[in-house]
């Protein structure tokens, strides 16, 4: 419970092993006792104290902990409501941590990330961002044009000083300067993307070429930690697999795993739409065969895609080479591979990696946007430089040059929630889980 009135709510229902006034319990500590309901004990739990401004939403605020089970919860929360609290909505104590000013809301934003986290990198990213990091860098460049809009203010306020051409060449330094530091933090959001919500990657090939067996051999992989999440229609089942700390998001693993049932093909056309959909195609033909019309069918579709072709089965007596001419044509990641004897899979990650730069993404030093309404803030900011600058070589008056100064202002005051609207607090709030 956090809030005015949470201490009151829980003296009423929760009787301590030794008894004290709320006044002289500091926060931060633990206290053991027992929720009861008049005589009744409902269980035996730890209550954690915060007091106000030291806690997560800044507000007086207890923690119940109960041995769990949904009963004992249930009556808890009851009792509780019974005395006077409210349901939190989704987000609401990170909520008024960000109204109460403890945090922004970067910050705030960063909550989710961290807890929807797929990697290892991801994770990371949201820390750093949780941290204030961010928030930090925009505040940084918001200085820096506030800086020079004092100049401005005063170029307005006092014209008899004529100190405009001074400040026209200021403000275009400045605002060059802004330029190239909201640049990159907009190109990290490639980077972002990808930690966020993992390469799409789609493994194809003919019936029997060896997709099943390089998937059992990845996800064998202690590296490979499948995580199923729910996908945005109820019934399917995301599954991602972690490389050196990148998630990839298997497509249609489903449809490989169920080939050997009725259909025992997937067939061309569904190949195709899969490959649509895919930031990575790995493609996998049977190395001890010849070539065969759905082979080259499949050639046909990953042509001009972000692909890797795996020969597969060079155990046995190997017909497909990786200097072939038809898988030259295609791209330059071709490997050659036992998915049964787990020969050339270590490569086929490196190949993964190199592919997509994964190396390049350095979350400790570089700051990675994930966000993409910060995305989007941001390349609004960019939008309203070119149209300041485009003021100034147009030889407008100062004044004008301020508006549209201000408009950057705001743009980047919007990302760190300084100017924000209520319905856009709302919305980003309503995306969080229960009791965060
Ligand atoms: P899928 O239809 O593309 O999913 O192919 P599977 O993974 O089911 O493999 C088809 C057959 O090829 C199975 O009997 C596998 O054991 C076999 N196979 C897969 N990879 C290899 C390999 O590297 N070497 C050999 N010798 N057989 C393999």
């Amino acid at each position: 419970m956090s809030g005015k009135n949470c201490f009151e709510i829980l003296e009423k229902i929760f009787q301590p092993k030794k008894q004290e006034k709320i006044e002289d319990i500091k926060g931060y500590t633990i206290k053991y006792g027992h929720i009861m309901e008049k005589e009744t004990v409902i269980d035996e739990v730890l209550v954690s104290y915060f007091k106000e401004p030291m806690s997560y939403t800044t507000e007086n605020m207890c923690e119940i902990n109960s041995h769990g089970g949904n009963i004992v919860m249930k009556n808890i929360l009851e009792l509780c409501l019974k005395y006077g609290a409210q349901l939190a909505e989704p987000g609401e104590f990170t909520k008024r941590a960000f109204l109460n000013g403890r945090i922004d809301l970067t910050q705030a934003e960063s909550v989710i990330d961290v807890i929807h986290a797929k990697s290892e990198k991801e994770a990371q990213a949201g820390i750093k961002q949780l941290e204030g990091g961010l928030s930090e860098e925009i505040s940084k460049i918001k200085q820096e044009i506030l800086d020079v809009m004092v100049n401005i203010e005063v170029a307005i306020d006092y014209p008899e000083y004529d100190v405009e051409d001074v400040t026209n060449q200021e403000i275009m330094h400045m605002l060059d300067s802004v330029e190239t530091k909201l640049e990159k933090l907009e190109k990290s959001f490639d980077n972002g993307k990808i930690l966020k919500e993992g390469i799409k990657t789609a493994i194809i090939g003919k019936p029997n070429a060896g997709k099943s067996s390089l998937l059992n051999r990845i996800l064998k992989e202690d590296r490979a930690i499948v995580t199923e999440f729910e996908g945005t229609t109820r019934d399917t089942i995301e599954e991602y697999i972690n490389i050196n700390g990148i998630p990839l998001k298997l497509i249609d693993t489903a449809g490989i795993r169920n080939a050997k049932d009725a259909v025992e093909k997937i067939g061309i056309q569904k190949s195709k739409e899969i490959a649509k959909n895919a930031d990575l195609i790995i493609a996998i033909f049977d190395a001890s065969k010849q070539l065969s019309n759905e082979d080259k069918e499949i050639l046909e579709i990953i042509k001009g895609k972000k692909v890797i072709i795996l020969l597969n089965k060079i155990d046995l007596k190997q017909k497909l080479h990786k200097e072939d001419a038809d898988f030259k044509e295609v791209t330059t990641s071709i490997m050659e591979i036992s998915a049964l004897n787990n020969i050339g899979i270590d490569e086929v990650y490196k190949e993964i990696t190199k592919l997509f730069e994964i190396n390049e993404i350095n979350i400790d030093n570089d700051l990675v946007i994930t966000n993409i309404r910060h995305k989007n803030l941001i390349h609004q900011a960019r939008q309203s430089i070119q149209k300041t600058k485009n003021t100034i070589k147009e030889k407008m008056p100062i004044d004008i040059v301020a508006v549209y100064i201000k408009e950057i202002l705001e743009e980047l005051g919007n990302i760190t929630g300084e100017f924000v609207t209520e319905d856009i607090i709302n919305e980003i709030f309503s995306k969080f889980c229960l009791g965060k």
